[in-house]
């Protein structure tokens, strides 16, 4: 894990609480998916930058990889804004980032705290990497689950709240996705450990 420093960044302390949440979500009892997630904080203060184009914010990422731990950890950053402008997180072949700008601006606007914003988030993101390189049934095309619990009502056919509830769930930002870090039966049936997207390609 990077850290680079922002107006909208949350601490050092405060991040190590965060990964230390994401780790115990991954292998909680009732709702995690039985993984042991481990985590580095590698650079815990990198100067602030906005990143102009594409071509920037990769590079970005790939200099500040650390080369003693890119054979099996997935490199995560967590940045002010990052590119595409407006998502509060993504996973994509560079690594893992998380726009603090972002979660502080959903956080706001949900009465949410920005620490839970950023814990599921990031959680959602890791598990983008573990299900690569999918997407196929029952995820859609942008390697989510219309149906998490599996109880017949698609997302956008019939209107089930549960499923909003779940990290993976197809139903965009929602609220309530954000209290928890819940994985879905069909998610974990998906993960693959051995082909971190990032990592092992
Ligand atoms: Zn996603």
């Amino acid at each position: 894990m990077d850290r680079m420093d922002g107006p909208t960044t949350p601490q050092v302390a405060q991040l190590v609480d965060i990964l230390n949440d994401v780790a115990r979500g991954f292998s909680n009892n009732e709702w995690g998916a039985g993984v042991r997630m481990y985590w580095v904080l590698d650079q815990p203060s990198i100067g602030f930058q906005i990143f102009n184009n594409q071509q920037i914010q990769d590079n970005w990422m790939d200099t500040n990889r650390n080369p003693w731990l890119r054979t099996e950890f997935i490199h995560a950053a967590l940045v002010h804004q990052g590119l595409p402008d407006g998502v509060l997180g993504f996973a994509y072949s560079h690594g893992v980032m998380i726009t603090c700008v972002h979660a502080v601006l959903y956080s706001n606007d949900h009465l949410i705290a920005v620490s839970n914003v950023i814990k599921t988030t990031l959680a959602h993101e890791i598990t983008h990497t573990l299900i690569y390189p999918a997407p196929q049934p029952p995820f859609d095309a942008g390697n989510h689950l219309p149906d998490p619990n599996e109880n017949g009502i698609l997302y956008g056919v019939g209107f089930d709240e549960d499923d909003l509830t779940y990290l993976m769930c197809a139903g965009g930002a929602y609220p309530t996705r954000f209290a928890l870090i819940k994985f879905s039966n069909p998610t974990i049936k998906a993960m693959d450990l051995r082909t971190k997207w990032s990592v092992e390609e």
